[in-house]
């Protein structure tokens, strides 16, 4: 299958890449292509043009500044699942990052691309929102920090606007006394998430002071399982305080239903990950 026509230029800095796109409203951007070339081969989008981000080298790279660590947005999965930096500071990302896809979609796929995508099934989303992360847009009216919960706004739909770039993603370090787990339900074929549950939790005294548990694949946008949370919280995370807090914490209703899985289906995979990626955070962090 081939996409249709389009013209193709390769920025080599951010504002080559901003000026572009303002000349070129109707352009996309590329970053891995991992998503978007299969869209356009499959003329699922059939942009005029490409503006090429991927050798912009003011993208890339892992870096802390006081609290928090600065992840490029061309900062490939691999690249997150190998960081001995992100192990250290943030470890749920490589932990995220080490179960997408295959050996050759980590290789070319990057943080900013799956964001700004925002596949439903994606599995990056989940981990944003239980870390409290932070993504930098760059465009025509300067720049701006948008927090997880409001950047991600509806299936292949985020806050970004026309001619705006995703530069950056700003994650807070996990202090101590916090535990983390990402346990993910992959579809056989693809690897996406037909659900992935992201865990945080934070223990002081043997009791859990927060917890916080994203859920992606099951619905059209990646969400917070407050119901979860808020059980736990002020709680020992014994095991079957963990299990009555995840039983029909998620109904069906508002899921995802394909072929694939019901949304009852769904409702009952993100209670069983739940459970699985709370224990796992809960011995972590003790
Ligand atoms: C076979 C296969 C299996 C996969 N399995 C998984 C999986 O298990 N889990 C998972 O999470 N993902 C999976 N993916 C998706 C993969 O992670 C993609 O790499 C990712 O979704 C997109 O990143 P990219 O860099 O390739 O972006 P691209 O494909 O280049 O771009 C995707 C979209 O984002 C826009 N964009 C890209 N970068 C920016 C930016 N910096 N600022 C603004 N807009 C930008 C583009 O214009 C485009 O609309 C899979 C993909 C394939 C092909």
């Amino acid at each position: 299958m081939y996409p249709a026509a389009f013209d193709y230029y390769r920025a080599t800095t951010l504002q080559e890449a901003l000026s572009l796109l303002k000349q070129h409203p109707e352009a996309k951007v590329l970053a891995g292509g991992h998503s978007l070339i299969p869209l356009m081969k499959l003329r699922l989008a059939s942009p005029s043009a490409l503006v090429d981000i991927g050798r912009i080298a003011e993208l890339k790279g892992i870096r802390r500044t006081d609290g928090t660590v600065v992840i490029g947005a061309l900062t490939t999965h691999r690249e997150v699942e190998f960081s001995e930096a992100l192990k250290q500071w943030c470890p749920l990302l490589p932990e995220v990052a080490a179960q997408i896809g295959d050996p050759a979609v980590r290789n070319m796929g990057t943080l900013g691309g799956s964001l700004a995508h925002a596949d439903p099934a994606a599995d990056y989303p989940a981990a944003m929102l239980v870390l409290g992360a932070s993504m930098k847009a760059v465009g025509p009216g300067g720049e701006r920090m948008i927090p997880a919960e409001a950047f991600f706004v509806g299936m292949l739909t985020t806050a970004l606007q026309p001619g705006e770039i995703l530069t950056e993603v700003h994650v807070p370090v996990l202090g101590p006394g916090t535990g983390w787990a990402y346990e993910k339900f992959p579809h056989p074929a693809s690897r996406y998430a037909v659900v992935g549950v992201a865990a945080v939790v934070r223990v002081e005294g043997g009791v859990c002071r927060e917890a916080r548990v994203g859920i992606t694949g099951a619905a059209p946008k990646a969400f917070r399982a407050t119901a979860i949370e808020q059980a736990l919280a002020g709680r020992p995370l014994e095991e079957a305080t963990i299990r009555a807090a995840v039983e029909k914490a998620v109904g069906p209703e508002g899921l995802l239903s394909d072929p694939f899985a019901s949304a009852e289906y769904r409702a009952h995979l993100c209670a069983v990950l739940a459970r699985r990626a709370l224990l796992r955070a809960a011995r972590r962090a003790a």
